[in-house]
Order: C-alpha cells, then structure tokens, then sequence
C-alpha cells in the first residue's frame, strides 16, 4: 500500500484550480495526470530575457520584454493568414505582433488600439518588419509584472500555453509538502544538494545543477533498489533444479562446432539451472554471434529433466523466424517444438493449448501469447526471452517472480549495451557474453554515399541479385511504430524499385496485414524474391545468410545502436558483404560523426559506448530520448555520473537496513512509491 503521506501527490490534476475536462486531455498527452507528474514536468530550457528601453537596443533573436502602444490591427486577407498588430515603441519603431490561428481572439482582447502594453517575446525579423510572433506575455501597465526575467520553458501539447503549465507546476508544488530524507545524510552533505521538495522548487525556477542532480539521483536510487529487490527476491525463491542428462544434446546435429564463448555461455546456464533459486541471466552477444544455438540447448537441458521451455520473442516474424530454426535443429533430437502467436486461432490453436497442457510439446516458441491466462503448461521450468529490451524493466522481472516455482529465465540481447546503462537496466543480473563471433565471418564493408547516387547504387543492386545474392533496403522510420510519413517512403521506395526488379522486390512494414508480411518475409527467406524492402520492422534478428547487400535510406536519422543492429542483418554467411549509408544533403555534426564510426568499426560495444556520449553530449536540458533507458528524469550525462553511487547506497541501505527497516529504510519505501518502482517494496511484504 502506497504511504499515506504520498496521496496529495497522486492526486489527479484535475483537483487542482482551472482543470477541467478540456485541460485534462493535453495533459494526459504529456503524461500529466498527477500532480506528483507536474512536479517532475521539468523545464526543458529556460529562457532569460532582457528588458529594452527601445527596438534599437535589441538585437534579432533575442529575448525582451519592451514598453509598446497599439497602433492598429490586420486582419489576415484569409482564414490561414496571420492575424497582426502593430504597434511603436518609445522612439516610434513599429512591430508587428503575429498571431496564428484562434491565437487571434487573445490579441484582439489584449491589445486595443492607442493603449500601452509590456510585450515579452522573442525579436525576429519578417521581411523588413520586425516582429513578435506569439508573445510569451502581454502585460497591462500597472497590472502584474512581467516577474522573473528568467522563465522556465516546457515541453507542451496542443492546447497547453507556456504560462498555463508554469500555473499549473506551481500550483503542484503548492501542495508538495516536504518528504522525509532517503539519501544518505554524508551525500547529501558533500553533494551540497537542497532537501527534495526544495530540489523541487529550485529545479523549476533556474538551471540549479545540484537540484537537477539530486531529483535525478531519487530516480536512479528508487530504480537500484527496486532491481536489488527483486533480485533479492528471486534468490530467496524456490525453482525446480533441472539437471540434464544430455540425452537429448547428444542428438543435436549441428554442421558447426561450438565457439568457445557459446560452450562457456552453455556451461554457465547449465550451471544456474542445476540450482534450486531461479536463474536470471542476461545472455549478450552482438547481432551474429549466435545466441540461438545457445538458447536451444539450455531449453533442451529443460527437456532432458522432463520440464518445458518456452522462447518469448517481439514480434511475430521473429517468433517465426526462430521456430523454424529451432524446429529444424532440434528435429534429430526428437524434442517438439511448437510455435503460439496471437494469430493462432480456432482448432489448431485449441490442439497447441492442449498439447501444452499434456506435455506432449517440450518447447514452445512465440509474442507475449504464450503467457495470457488460458494458455497452461504440464511444467514449464524455462523461459528465455529474446530481445529483452522491448519488454519493460518491471514487466520482465515480474515474469521470473511469477507462479509459485519461479521458472528459469534466459535473457537474450544483441543491443550491447554500454556497462553503466546494463546496471541501469538489469542491475547485478548474472551476465554470459558471446564476445567471439562465429569463424570465417567477413568483415563487412560499409560505405557512405549521397542521395544523388541512388541510380549508381541500383545498378550496383540489380549486378548483386544477377549473381543470385539478395539484399536488404530500409528505409526510415522514426519512432517505435511506423507513422504515415514512413510508410509513404517505404511504399514510394518499393514501387519504384519494382518497376526495375518486378516479383524479385517484397515489401514489408509495420502496417501491413500479418499474413502478408509473412508472405513476404517467407518468399524473401527462401530465396524466392532477391530485396526486401523494409522499414525497421527488420531489426532484430532476421537471418538471411544469402543476402550480403544491405542499403539504409537516410541513414542520418538513425541511432547509431540501431544502425548497428540493421548492418548486422548482412555478413551472416561467408560471402562478402556490404552496407551503405545513403544519407540526406544536410547533415549535423553529430550526424556526420556517427555515419564515420560505422565506416570506421564494427565492434557494436564501443559503437553503443560512442552512442551513448554523441547523444549524452548533444542532449539539451530534460529531453529524453525515451525508451533508451528506464528513466524519466535522469540524463544519460546523469545516469553516467551519479548511477554508481546511487547503486552502492542503495545496497548499504539494504544490507545494512536488512531490507528497508529503520526510519531510512521506511524513507526509501515512500521513494519506491514516489517513482511506482513498488513492485520492489512488494516483494518485501511477500517474503
Ligand atoms: P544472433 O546471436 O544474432 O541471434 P544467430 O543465433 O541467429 O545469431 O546465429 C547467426 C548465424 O550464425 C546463424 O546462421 C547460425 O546458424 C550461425 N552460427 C551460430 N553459431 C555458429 C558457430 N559456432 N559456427 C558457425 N556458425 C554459427
Ligand atoms: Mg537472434
């Protein structure tokens, strides 16, 4: 149960003065919908603003805040055109005052003809005009002041202005009342950092390092506990210690040996899984270095001591794509694989049920399906989960705490992740590493080249697929789900590309229908069709080791991890390959950084570490590149410096605490709470 002490700060926003159904929704777009949540809405910038007596002290671009009469109002000739204001100042300089849109009615309203105002906003230039576009603030002489020079900028949605959420923030904090201490007394004293509420305050009214550090260190404390926790937790667990007899490996006919890295990989899980407490092991291995191989033998350890495994994957062509293989390389083993998805429907699905009921199918593969209510199991022991990374840090952890005997869990990842980010994401979880890619793998050539050359490169294509070769083109896409801007490009790049190449061309996004992407992931598979045009649905672990021509359009709008991962999906075979980065006219420094270190190495793990300061470096105050890390209010900067600390206190607290007891201890439950890291604290109450 969350303290009580903390309810002011779930509170729902809509208790606060002037939220009403109408603000609640752009709020909710900005994941405001507490006021704990309005507290930590921190300011992405602040903005200082100079005062000038005229115009002519002002430079364009900047900031001000100037004395203005109105001098008279025009209309826009139409609907879309800006409706403007003009007016003079002191020394008879006219502006206009640009307003878009129902912006408008408030200039009417504020700014009659022949009165004074105080205007803040930014001086720009249109045409030989200067101008104001949107004002910040339009203040009555004599009214209120303008306040503070120096103003806090949020992050908004559509409906929300700057000042509405400033009222709002302060509001929250009006009722934020001061929390007992739960960082260490001696930190907080040589970190000179202010108390919470306090850091609170600061962190919305200027840029206070220390209180910015403090709020992010909170987080990153709440999160090393919560992993310490539930690791805690799963050791006290009882799991079924499965020891195999090899009666199954001994079968499997592989037409290659083992790397020494996958044997070792092998012996540690096998290690774990003969173990009563429950294995949590992270299985990491860059893209290639053959994680699957692995995978199969600890489940087929499973097998061997008479229990079941299942193999959870992202996506459906991965959860394809891996029953096939498993399929075909357990077959001499005589285990049964079978494959579960969301789209198994009707009798074959009731037969699949079934048979996981009885025991009859040793393995299971297939989407998050595979763990819904109605699918139950004779005796499932072992459960690997690949790509992790897709699945939520709390989620995941959940799943090796579920049932009553704790299955084993493997948990695989091809994102080498940079080693302060791992103690971020999974905290001390047991850790096998593929650090030796398979024998006989080329080094695959990677080029960057301009969009102009596109014709060169298709006719560099069309000479691969003549020799029987197929290829990969991607083209990008920006966020987790493919937008329209994304498919509009894909669909375009495809069309084209068939004109040239007809049924040799398939084409898959994220907004396909399921069946056929698969057609078309399956007539790329076989070798049947020669390119497959793609937006990243592909990322992950799609093995085609015939194809050995990998294109990325505008390559500058991709990370440099998912770069890497995309590069990967070639040089699988042992014929030569290359990857090029077609890239867009215009590009960052950054940008231009990160396409030279995919020319320049191949090592995913210091092209993560790079990832992380390129991006660190270039991170503007309180943006967050979500979905990277499990944080919302720590920086990677921050997760970098502060992250050990805050993991070392955490384990004091503790080992020392002997699991949150003591005033510290019950402080540190309240932090839990306030970050919703409480799945932690829960496993206290159960053990
Ligand atoms: P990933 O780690 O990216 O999941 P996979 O398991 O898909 O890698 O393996 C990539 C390719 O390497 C597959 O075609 C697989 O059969 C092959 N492979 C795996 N282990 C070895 C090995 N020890 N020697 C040679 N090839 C291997
Ligand atoms: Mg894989």
């Amino acid at each position: 149960m969350r303290p009580d002490i903390l309810n002011p700060l779930f509170t729902e926003t809509e208790a606060l003065d002037g939220v009403g159904p109408k603000l609640k929704k752009p709020l909710e777009k900005l994941g405001l919908t507490r006021v704990r949540d309005l507290d930590y809405h921190l300011p992405e910038r602040f903005v200082s603003r100079r005062a000038v007596g005229n115009l002519d002290e002002a430079g364009e671009g900047e900031q001000i805040v100037v004395r203005l009469t109105v001098t008279e109002h025009r209309a826009g000739r139409s609907a879309r055109a800006p409706y403007r204001v003009l007016a003079q100042d002191m020394v008879g300089n006219i502006l206009a005052l640009t307003y878009f849109g129902r912006a408008s009615f408030t200039a009417r309203k504020q700014l009659p003809v022949g009165e004074t105002r105080w205007v803040a906003g930014k001086l720009e230039r249109f045409g030989d005009m200067l101008q104001i576009v949107h004002p910040d603030h339009v203040v009555e002489e004599g009214g209120d002041t303008l306040g503070q020079l120096c103003e806090p900028v949020y992050r908004l949605s559509e409906g929300l202005t700057q000042p509405k959420i400033a009222g709002l923030v302060q509001q929250a904090l009006s009722r934020t009342l001061e929390l007992p201490e739960w960082i260490e007394p001696r930190q907080i004293e040589k970190q000179g950092w202010p108390t919470w509420r306090d850091a609170l305050v600061l962190a919305h009214k200027g840029e206070h390092s220390a209180a910015r550090d403090r709020l992010a260190y909170d987080e990153l404390l709440a999160n090393s506990l919560a992993l310490m926790l539930v690791r805690a937790d799963n050791r006290k667990r009882r799991g079924q210690p499965l020891r195999g007899d090899g009666s199954y490996r001994v079968k499997l006919d592989l037409p290659f040996p083992l790397t020494g890295a996958q044997k070792r990989s092998i012996a540690e899980i096998e290690g774990d899984m003969a173990q009563e407490s429950p294995m949590l092991r992270l299985l990491q291995g860059d893209v290639g270095a053959g994680k699957t191989v692995v995978a199969l033998e600890a489940m087929l350890i499973a097998v061997e001591a008479g229990a079941q495994a299942a193999m959870l994957a992202p996506t459906e062509i991965l959860a394809r794509q891996h029953y096939e293989s498993l399929r075909r390389m357990a077959e001499p083993t005589g285990a049964r694989v079978a494959l579960l998805t969301g789209r198994d429907k009707g009798k074959a699905r009731e037969a699949t049920l079934m048979d996981l009921l009885d025991g009859s199918i040793d393995i299971v593969v297939g989407t998050h399906a595979i763990f819904q209510d109605k699918v139950a199991y004779n005796n499932l022991a072992m459960v690997v989960i690949d790509e992790q990374h897709r699945f939520g840090v709390g989620q995941r952890l959940m799943l090796a705490s579920k049932g009553r005997r704790a299955p084993h869990v493997l948990a695989m990842t091809a994102t080498p992740i940079p080693r302060t980010l791992t103690l971020a994401q999974y905290g001390e979880l047991d850790v096998s590493k593929l650090d030796e890619l398979p024998p006989g793998r080329q080094a695959i050539e990677t080029v960057v080249m301009g969009q102009d050359k596109i014709g060169l490169l298709v006719d560099r294509l069309a000479a691969q697929i003549a020799e029987g070769r197929q290829a990969y083109w991607v083209c990008p896409m920006v966020r987790e789900m493919d937008g329209p801007d994304e498919i509009a490009a894909v669909e375009a790049r495809f069309a084209a590309l068939e004109q040239r190449f007809g049924r040799d061309v398939v084409m898959v996004h994220g907004q396909l229908a399921p069946e056929m992407k698969d057609a078309a992931m399956e007539r790329f598979a076989s070798g049947d069709a020669k390119l497959l045009v793609a937006t990243t649905v592909i990322e992950v672990g799609v093995d085609v080791p015939n194809a050995t021509l990998m294109v990325i359009e505008q390559a500058e709008r991709f990370g440099l991890a998912q770069l890497h991962q995309l590069r990967g999906r070639v040089g699988r075979g042992s014929e030569k390959s290359v990857c090029v980065l077609v890239r867009g006219d215009t590009l960052s420094e950054t940008a231009r950084e990160r396409l030279a270190l995919m020319r320049e190495t191949q090592d995913g793990f210091r092209l993560a570490e790079e990832d992380l300061r390129l991006r660190g470096g270039g991170e503007l105050l309180g943006t967050r590149q979500s979905g990277d890390t499990p944080f919302t209010v720590a920086s990677l900067e921050q997760i970098t410096t502060l992250l050990p600390t805050a993991y070392d206190d955490a384990r004091l607290l503790i080992e020392r605490d002997g699991g949150l007891e003591g005033p510290r201890g019950e402080a540190a439950r309240t932090l839990l709470y306030l970050f919703e890291r409480d799945y932690g604290v829960k496993t206290l109450r159960g053990g």
